[in-house]
């Protein structure tokens, strides 16, 4: 019998209004129930701010460093827990064991950098123009905080809004992605055991529309940050923003990695095969086009085809294997999909494409890592994010038409280039449309101590992570203080 998981609300672990569950399954095996969770309601959102609204006046109260010892006694208990949270993480999501254990890992440091800010949180102090008038600034917190995060990072995403939100003295709602709430449900656990006052960190799971909808309507919410899909984000901007709330939204992506002709051939092929296909593709800041010099095309492309074809895809419990399955069935359908558009607007399949079947695939949603050639800028391949392991390869004719190449969609997420010209990685700098810029690196790799956010369409609002995630989930007063009369 699969394990029965409860929303966690006012200091307890409680069954929702109806009663209701919906099973989480591990997508390597869909055999395998990996928990029954909520499915949560209006009642249970209602719940859980009234918990949370109750509980925001005394946590805000606490000085900042005792919140923040709160953050560090939490990560102290998932590192001691490390081993066996990335291999539920694996079985929830499906990325490899190495990579689910990393992204714990990337959860602890979060909580503990936060931990940190709570001694930190700088502020301003400002000369006056009038004699004996003392000036500076004070953040407050904003009250109760909604957080609705997606199902890729199921950790560290719920972390790195949870750890700024708390330490800045909110308490918060978070709701999970039903595809991997186990993982969001372990560091709530462990703030629960860290000792976190009641009703400070509350989670309530089930379906995004019913929960979403509940939480967006809730007089209490004062702030909304949501990362996932475009669609999604667009949905609740509006919704947000006709109540004037503040709100964070971190969607979709379409990254590019230009390899210029002077770089090394073997370091570029390297670079893109781990941005394009490392978590089977599904990170918002994934490679999904490559955008080429024509002088070195071909010669990469058979670099790139050689190591995307050895490329061990399986159950990523099993030592060896670098790339999981999809998420779920949906996922595994969208990316089949694209494959099919892409042949049909002419692009040329250079590998990969197919489902992968046989023996222990059948019980899983495999599919190959696939490479598209001959795609121009305007097929749907190159524009639209999949968000599988995907690859399409676009030429350029010189420099510039490659940075207008890599700014002709609507995302800015992430870029890179991959080029040792150093006038032309300043250009590329200066010039991308991108939040999240790289140079002979993947697109993707961010760490928790950098502000994270893109550009254009991918990004609503101010950024996560790193020292400026406070702005968000803080007010600044302004204070003119006359201290002698
Ligand atoms: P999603 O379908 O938009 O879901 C994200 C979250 O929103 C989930 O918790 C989902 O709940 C919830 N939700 C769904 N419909 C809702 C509604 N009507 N109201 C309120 N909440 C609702 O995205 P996903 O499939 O989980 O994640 C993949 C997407 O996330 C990709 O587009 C990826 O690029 C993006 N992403 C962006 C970043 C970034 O930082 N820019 C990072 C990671 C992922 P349910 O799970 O219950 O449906």
């Amino acid at each position: 019998m699969p394990s029965t998981f409860l929303n966690f609300i006012g200091g307890e672990w409680v069954a929702c209004r109806t009663s209701a569950s919906f099973a989480n399954v591990n997508p390597a095996n869909v055999d395998e129930v990996v928990g029954l969770f909520q499915a949560s309601a209006a009642d249970d959102i209602g719940a859980a701010f009234a918990a949370a609204a109750a509980a925001q006046p005394a946590w805000a109260a606490l000085p900042a460093p005792r919140r923040g010892e709160y953050l560090f006694k939490a990560a102290e208990i998932l590192e001691s827990r490390l081993a066996s949270l990335g291999e539920e993480m694996t079985r929830e999501e499906g990325k490899t064991l190495p990579e689910a254990t990393a992204e714990v890992k990337r959860a602890i440091n979060i909580l503990r950098y936060f931990g940190g800010e709570g001694a930190r949180q700088f502020n301003h102090q400002i000369p006056s123009e009038r004699e004996n008038v003392f000036c500076f600034t004070i953040r407050k917190p904003l009250g109760v905080v909604g957080l609705i995060t997606p199902w890729n990072f199921p950790s560290a995403i719920p972390a790195w809004k949870m750890a700024p939100a708390l330490v800045a003295g909110n308490t918060v709602v978070l709701k999970p992605a039903s595809l991997a709430p186990l993982s969001a449900l372990r560091i709530v656990q462990a703030l629960e055991q860290a000792g976190v006052p009641a009703g400070v960190v509350n989670v309530v799971t089930g379906g995004g529309g019913a929960v979403g909808d509940a939480m967006l309507a809730h007089p209490a919410l004062r702030a909304l940050s949501f990362t996932g899909s475009t669609e999604v984000g667009n949905l609740l901007h509006e919704k947000a923003t006709r109540r004037k709330l503040r709100v964070q939204l971190e969607m979709g992506g379409k990254n590019p990695t230009i390899v210029l002709a002077d770089a090394d051939l073997d370091s570029a092929a390297a670079i893109l095969v781990n941005g394009a296909f490392f978590s089977t593709g599904q990170k918002c800041t994934a490679c999904s086009r490559a955008i080429i010099e024509r002088p070195i095309y071909q010669a990469l492309v058979d670099r790139l085809i050689a190591k995307t074809r050895a490329l061990k895809v399986g159950n990523g419990l099993e030592p060896g294997i670098e790339m999981g399955p999809a998420v779920d069935e949906a996922q595994l359908r969208t990316d089949l999909s694209y494959i099919d558009i892409a042949q049909k607007e002419g692009a040329t399949l250079l590998c990969g494409g197919h489902r992968l079947t046989g023996g222990s695939y059948d019980k899983g949603y495999f599919i190959e890592p696939t490479i598209f050639g001959g795609v121009t800028a305007e097929m749907r391949i190159a524009q639209e994010e999949v968000f599988g392991p995907v690859l399409a390869l676009l030429v350029a004719d010189d420099f510039d038409d490659a940075i207008r190449l890599a700014n002709g969609v609507k995302f800015g997420l992430s870029a890179s280039i991959v080029s040792n010209n150093l006038s032309r990685v300043h250009q590329f700098v200066n010039r991308i449309e991108a939040g999240l810029i790289t140079v002979n690196l993947p697109t993707a790799g961010v760490e928790y101590q950098l502000p994270f956010g893109g550009t254009k369409a991918s990004s609503v609002g101010m950024r996560e992570q790193g020292q400026l995630a406070l702005d968000f989930y803080t007010e600044s007063r302004t204070v003119y203080l006359k201290h002698t009369i």
